[in-house]
């Protein structure tokens, strides 16, 4: 693919899909006018991992395929737990499934301790997103040839205030001006509004108002959105999902169910030692990650994993409808989510015109299947746009409006600009009352951006101070909800109970960013802000630090990278030459490089990218492979 032409006078403005699992970039090119992924180090999309070691860290593929070597340094999923409180449940519970160490970093808040650099080192999920992110803008700086300061990035529809604000401390950590922050599902349907644009251009039939429904489903992420689309403007209606649900939950289950599969073909005590090795179950994870792959297109495979614990070679077949039935239960979930996302919505199921798929594990068949029943089979399903890319690329739309100043950009692509107004906000947002009751002061999906001022008053008399306490959620009790912050107003009017009058307003940004106030009607007292600041938990000092940290070692990073890269090109060019040796049934050679693959294997963390080069010179050299 071509570079785009550096355009000075175009501020690009990249769009990052920054996924649970697997991260995406685009840009849109000024000289092509078109939004366009930018291609990584291998392929479109590059793992959101991050491993880290004596040397430095790695980020993307080379730290993934590392992992078995190195599970307790090597660290995914952090969007499952950022911006999310140590003793936070769903933290918990996802803290037992890592092989690397989530603690308590001190203030309440989670950390990630990982040896690097001969230390042991606690990180805040911010900063392991940043490394991800900081990867995918030096992608892009090198393809469009010059640096980028500015991004959208995409979280889940319904993460709260403080997962945003912490996605945004996390591009701000990468040297990235995170100019908004949009929801993933959106972004799918900016990306999907942009192709009918283009389909119409090539003189396809042009529909007027159509009821979308985006269905994406990640690795650990889920939601349903329902919008409207009229005339290139987009209004999302309701939007609804789960932030734990994804792909890695149907891998569980297919561990799970190896794990009794072990027991029952090895016995207990293999199983007991397979309980403990990390690395036998990270192994294992992959290899039921990609029989669960192999299982979209075929409809039976094996699950293999060579001396999983001492000598137990695993090896046990799995049916596509053994897998279905195993997952049963969550692929009904995501169906139920559908059904209440549209009756919040207040669309009928025979008013949906289409249904978008994005998110890679929308490729699961029975998945399809059901959603298409559903509608009964009167849509078909939407998956001309490819469901990893196009969230990265609706971003980039967005950041091309940004760009061009908002009205009028985005005409060149088909697209209008006001479709950016009409989001919602994913949850209801209000403050506690007197029995710890929750009063809501903006609704779940209300269109954002948006104002609400609400009145309210002292429950004793004389009191002069009143406690602002901002929760989000559904329930009517603060208990069942997610307390975001709070703040005092002083020098509210010393009267009896119920007779001063205090207007606390709630401001909703559009990247879902609430700020709040509260103002005494008689005194004129004042209070605000204090929610915004809590709910950044980062420090400016602490982000400033991790900046300054991330400078410093970019150079030991890139050279580590460089040195992973080869290590895995001479990995699959060792079992190439294997294969040679004993076609040719040279026994010298065979040992040969059954003693490379032990170095590459045992001792190549010491060696550096000049002694792996000498290796892989001398294999190309007696057995004409091609490796650099
Ligand atoms: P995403 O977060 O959108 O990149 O989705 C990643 C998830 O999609 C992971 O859990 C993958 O295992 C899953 N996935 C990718 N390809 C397939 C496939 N062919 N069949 C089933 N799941 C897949």
């Amino acid at each position: 693919m071509s570079s785009f032409t550096a355009n000075e006078d175009y501020e690009t403005i990249v769009g990052i899909d920054l996924g649970t699992t697997f991260s995406c970039i685009s840009a849109y090119n000024p000289t092509e006018k078109k939004v366009e992924v930018i291609p990584l180090a291998q392929g479109r999309t590059m793992p959101s991992w991050v491993a880290f070691t004596p040397e430095g860290k790695t980020v993307g593929h080379p730290a993934k395929s590392q992992v078995a070597s190195n599970p307790n340094n090597t660290v995914y999923d952090v969007k499952r737990f950022i911006g999310r409180p140590f003793n936070d449940e769903i933290v918990k519970e996802e803290c037992k499934g890592f092989p690397f160490k989530v603690v308590d970093g001190g203030n309440g808040d989670p950390r990630v301790e990982v040896e690097w650099r001969g230390a042991t080192k606690q990180l805040a999920p911010e900063e392991i997103s940043s490394f991800v992110l900081a990867e995918l803008k030096q992608a892009a700086e090198k393809h469009l040839g010059k640096e980028v300061k500015s991004a959208v990035i995409t979280v889940p529809a319904h993460f709260n205030n403080q997962q945003r604000q912490a996605t945004k401390d996390a591009g701000r950590i990468a040297g990235l001006n995170v100019r908004r922050i949009i929801n993933e599902p959106t972004a799918a349907a900016l990306a999907y509004g942009l192709h009918n644009a283009d389909e119409e251009k090539a003189g396809k039939e042009k529909t007027d108002k159509s009821n979308v429904v985006i269905f994406d489903l990640g690795g650990g992420t889920f939601d349903v959105t329902c919008l409207t689309m009229n005339g290139g403007v987009f209004e999302v209606k309701a939007t609804g999902g789960d932030t734990h649900l994804g792909g890695e939950d149907f891998d569980n289950l297919v561990v799970e169910w190896c794990k009794t599969q072990i027991l029952e073909k090895h016995g207990k005590e293999k199983a007991a030692l397979f309980d403990k090795s990390n690395r036998a179950m990270s192994r294992l994870r992959r290899a039921c990650e990609t029989a669960k792959r192999a299982l979209s297109s075929g409809t039976t495979t094996n699950i293999e994993v060579d001396s999983l614990v001492e000598d137990v070679d695993f090896n046990v077949a799995l049916s596509r409808a053994k897998f279905e039935e195993l997952n049963a239960k969550l692929f009904q979930d995501c169906l139920d989510t559908v059904t209440a996302v549209l009756k919040d919505a207040g669309v009928k199921n025979s008013e949906v015109t289409d249904i978008v798929l994005v998110g890679g594990s929308t490729r699961v068949p029975i998945l399809q299947t059901k959603l298409g029943e559903m509608f009964s089979g009167r849509i078909e399903l939407c998956k001309s746009i490819h469901p990893d890319e196009a969230v990265a690329i609706g971003a980039a739309v967005q950041g091309h409006i940004l760009a061009t100043g908002g009205k009028g950009g985005g005409q060149d692509l088909g697209v209008s600009t006001d479709l950016l107004l009409l989001d919602v906000t994913p949850l209801s947002l209000g403050i506690e009352l007197e029995g710890r009751v929750m009063s809501t002061l903006i609704k779940r999906n209300t269109a954002i951006p948006c104002k609400k001022t609400r009145t309210y008053s002292t429950v004793d008399d004389w009191q002069t101070e009143i406690d602002v306490v901002v929760y989000e959620g559904e329930r009517p009790h603060i208990d069942g909800n997610n307390k975001l912050g709070s703040f005092v107003i002083s020098g509210v009017q010393k009267a009896r109970a119920g007779e001063p009058k205090v207007d606390v307003t709630f401001s909703l940004d559009a990247n879902g960013i609430l700020v709040v106030s509260a103002e005494d009607q008689v005194t004129g007292a004042k209070a605000n802000a204090e929610i915004k600041a809590e709910a950044g938990r980062l420090t400016k000092e602490e982000v400033d630090k991790m900046i300054a940290d991330s400078e410093k070692y970019k150079e030991a990073d890139e050279e580590l990278a460089k040195k992973l890269e080869l290590k895995s090109l001479l990995e699959e060019a060792i079992f190439e030459c294997n294969s040679l040796a004993k076609e040719k049934k040279d026994e010298a050679g065979v040992r040969e490089i059954e003693n490379m693959m032990d170095w590459l294997e045992l001792d190549s963390d010491q060696a550096n990218y000049e002694d792996m080069k000498k290796k892989a010179i001398s294999l190309e050299d007696k057995w004409g492979v091609r490796i650099i």
